[in-house]
C-alpha cells in the first residue's frame, strides 16, 4: 500500500534513497566505499547491481538488508529487492584481485593467535567432517613455517604432479580422505627450516593458490600460520575470503592473542565467522569425568567481545593427537567419541553460519 508521503517508484528515487543509506550504528554511507552500478524495476521487484569492496557474505547481506529496508520504508513496503554483487578490483592499498580459486564457494581461513592450540588439527578434521557431509572440500596448508598437513594426511614424500592449463604449468593437488590438498611441506624437507622473508612469503602463498589446478568445490579450508603476520596479509590481498574461524584454547594467555587475531581480520575486512574452543576439557575415557585442564568456556565467553559466534568446543582426546601423528585425522577413522561429535557439530554450525550469512 502506498502511504501518502511515499516517493513514486522510479529509478531516480531509488538512487536518491540509496544515496542516503548508512550502515547501522555508524555514519558510514553504504555508497561511500561501494558503487551502485544499475537499478532495474520489474513490477514489484527491484534489481540492484552493486560493486562492493568487502566480499564477505555478511557484508553482502548487510548491504542487501539496508537497501530493502530503505526502499520499503521510503517507497513501498511491498517491493522486493534483489542485489547482484561484483567485487571492486583495484584499490591500491588493499587490493582484492578476484578469486584465485575459481569455482570454490566458501573460502575459510582457520587461524589462531598462538601456536600449539590445535589449529592444524582442527583444519584437518573440519575438512574431513565437511567432506563427510558430501561437500567437495579442498585444503591449503598455508602454515609455511610449519606445514603439518602432509603428516596429518599421510602424504609425506609425495609430490603433486604438474599439469598444463592454458599453456601454464600448474600442480594438481594431492588427495586423501576425500580432501584435496596442497602444502609447502610437499616441496621442503621435513626437518629443514626455511627462513621466509616478506616477498617470498607472498610468492609462496600465491603459488599455493594460483599455481594449483583446483577443481572448484564447496569449501576451501586454509590452515594459516599462528599470529598476525605476512601470510595473513598476503591472503587478504590475494583472495576473497568468505570468513575466518579462530581456534583458541580456553585459557587467558591464548585468548589474548585470539582477540588480536580477530582484530587483524577486522582490519582487512575479513569477517570472523566464529570461534572454536580446543582442548576444552579432558573427558576420562574410563569414567567419563570431564576435567577442565585449561579452564573451560574461556573462548565461548569471549565471543561477544569478539563480536562473533561460538562454533563449538573440542575435548582433549588421545585419538585426536594420535590421528594427527599417524596420518589419519580422527574424523577419517571410525571413532565414536565426544571429540567426533564436537567436530561434526562444528561443521554443522559453520554451514549454518554461512547459510544465515
Ligand atoms: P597448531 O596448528 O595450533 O600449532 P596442532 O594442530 O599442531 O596445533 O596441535 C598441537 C598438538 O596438540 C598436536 O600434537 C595435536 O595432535 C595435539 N592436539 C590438538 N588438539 C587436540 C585435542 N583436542 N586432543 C588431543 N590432542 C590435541
Amino acid at each position: 500500500m502506498f502511504k501518502k508521503n511515499n516517493l513514486e517508484l522510479n529509478k531516480k528515487n531509488i538512487e536518491d534513497v540509496l544515496s542516503q543509506a548508512v550502515f547501522t550504528g555508524t555514519d558510514e554511507k553504504v555508497l561511500e566505499k561501494n558503487s551502485l552500478l544499475n537499478v532495474q524495476i520489474f513490477g514489484d521487484e527491484i534489481i540492484l547491481d552493486f560493486e562492493i569492496q568487502n566480499p564477505t557474505l555478511q557484508y553482502k547481506k548487510k548491504v542487501e538488508q539496508i537497501c530493502l529496508g530503505l526502499i520499503n520504508k521510503k517507497i513501498d513496503s511491498n517491493l522486493k529487492v534483489k542485489v547482484n554483487f561484483t567485487i571492486k578490483k583495484i584499490q591500491e592499498d588493499n587490493k582484492i584481485k578476484g578469486s584465485p580459486i575459481p569455482g570454490v564457494k566458501n573460502i575459510i581461513a582457520v587461524s589462531s593467535g598462538k601456536g600449539g592450540v590445535g589449529k592444524s588439527t582442527i583444519s584437518a578434521n573440519l575438512a574431513v567432517a565437511l567432506s563427510q557431509l558430501n561437500y567437495k572440500v579442498g585444503l591449503i596448508d598455508a602454515d609455511i613455517y610449519g606445514p603439518s598437513m602432509p603428516i596429518m594426511f599421510d602424504l609425506v614424500g609425495e609430490a603433486p604432479k604438474a599439469v598444463e592449463v592454458e599453456g601454464k604449468k600448474k600442480m594438481r593437488p594431492l588427495e586423501n580422505y576425500n580432501v584435496k590438498m596442497v602444502s609447502m611441506g610437499f616441496f621442503t624437507e621435513l626437518n629443514t627450516a626455511i627462513v621466509w622473508r616478506g616477498p617470498m612469503v607472498h610468492q609462496a602463498i600465491e603459488q599455493l593458490f594460483r599455481d594449483t589446478k583446483w577443481p572448484g568445490g564447496d569449501f576451501m579450508i586454509i590452515d594459516l600460520p599462528p599470529g598476525t603476520g605476512d601470510v595473513q596479509l598476503s591472503l587478504s590481498q590475494l583472495c576473497e575470503i568468505t570468513g575466518a574461524v579462530i581456534v583458541s584454547t580456553p585459557q587467558d594467555v591464548a585468548l589474548i592473542d585470539a582477540v588480536k587475531a580477530a582484530q587483524m581480520f577486522k582490519k582487512v575486512e575479513i569477517e570472523v565467522l566464529g570461534i572454536v574452543e580446543n582442548m576444552s576439557f579432558f573427558a576420562c575415557p574410563k569414567c567419563g569425568e570431564e576435567t577442565p585442564i585449561f579452564s573451560r568456556h574461556g573462548a565461548e565467553n569471549k565471543c561477544s567481545q569478539m563480536d562473533t559466534q561460538f562454533l563449538g568446543a573440542i575435548p582433549i582426546e588421545i585419538d585426536v593427537r594420535k590421528g594427527g601423528d599417524e596420518g589419519k585425522p580422527l574424523m577419517a577413522g571410525n571413532h565414536d567419541s565426544p571429540a567426533t561429535i564436537a567436530f561434526n557439530n562444528i561443521a554443522d554450525n559453520l554451514v549454518r553460519v554461512l547459510e544465515e550469512g
